[in-house]
């Protein structure tokens, strides 16, 4: 499946696996797609906008900076894409990625996450604001003869695997699992892929191997940083768009990185 002119929203786009991406997708759509690049910090995306138009001048590139474990950086976002919707008439695809994530506190176990409030500003941002990011797109994408919409949710085998000082992070990512496979039984026409990228060197993997309370497990991360067995970040990006464009994965499933 080609992409064509695509409409993609990323977000998490400054840095780690979502740059990644958007380098990956720049390449692979056709000229007069747009990409709209979301992330807190407005000097990366203002550079990595400038160097995406520059390398691709075809593509229209733009970027917002918003805050998206706020209600109102959710909302600048759903601005911006509505800045996009004219180009929906020559659109062939619509591609949300829900790629934004932290890993909460993972210096706490189990029995030390007493904090109602932090808990719930994890879950805010992790879960809550995905959804309703990803609703908003799609009604601001409505349905439409010839238009094909993806959503994809960046996910990790902590969805489907417990780890040990992991208690938000699995928890948050077996949600969103759960909440994208709901999207699949309902809206028939939109095509949606939880992947898992494997494990990639970006700043997330650099807070597991110092932040990690479980000493085994921060050793573990160590280790396989040391041992190269780390994922080449480039190859994961690939492997995640050709998923989607190879087009044979069950909307709603869970594919992983290794299991492709
Ligand atoms: P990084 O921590 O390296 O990057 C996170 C990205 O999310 C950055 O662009 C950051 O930009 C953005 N972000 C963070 N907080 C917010 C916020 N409140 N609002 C908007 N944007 C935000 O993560 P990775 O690239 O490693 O991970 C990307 C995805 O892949 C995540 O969902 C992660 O769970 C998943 N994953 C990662 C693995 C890994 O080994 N790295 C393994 C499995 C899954 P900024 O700071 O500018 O806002």
């Amino acid at each position: 499946m080609e992409l064509g002119r695509a409409l993609c929203v990323v977000t998490g786009a400054s840095r780690g696996f979502g740059l990644t991406v958007c380098r990956e997708l720049a390449a692979r759509v056709a000229p007069g797609s747009w990409l709209l690049l979301v992330a807190r910090s407005e000097e990366r995306l203002r550079q990595e906008a400038g160097r995406l138009m520059e390398r691709w001048p075809g593509l229209g590139i733009s970027w917002v900076a918003a805050d998206l474990s706020t209600k109102e950086g959710v909302r600048r976002t759903v601005m911006a894409a509505d800045g996009l919707k004219s180009e929906r008439e020559a659109a062939d695809t619509v591609l949300i990625i829900n790629n934004a994530g932290s890993l909460g506190d993972i210096s706490k176990s189990f029995v030390d996450m007493t904090d109602v409030v932090a808990v719930d500003n994890y879950f805010s941002f992790n879960v809550s604001s995905a959804l309703c990011l990803t609703s908003s797109l799609l009604t601001t994408f409505p349905r439409c003869p010839g238009l094909r919409r993806v959503v994809v949710n960046v996910s990790s085998l902590a969805a489907i695997k417990p780890f040990k000082s992991w208690t938000l992070y699995c928890t948050g990512k077996a949600a969103r699992d759960m909440m994208f496979r709901v999207l699949a039984e309902e809206e028939a026409d939109v095509r949606v892929l939880s992947y898992g990228p494997g494990p990639l060197d970006t700043d997330m993997q650099e807070e597991l191997r110092t932040q990690m309370a479980d000493a085994e497990m921060r050793q573990c991360f160590i280790d396989m940083k040391n041992e190269g067995k780390l994922v080449d970040i480039e190859a994961s990006a690939r492997k995640m768009l050709d998923i989607i464009q190879t087009n044979t994965y069950k909307s709603g499933d869970h594919v992983d990185f290794y299991e492709v």
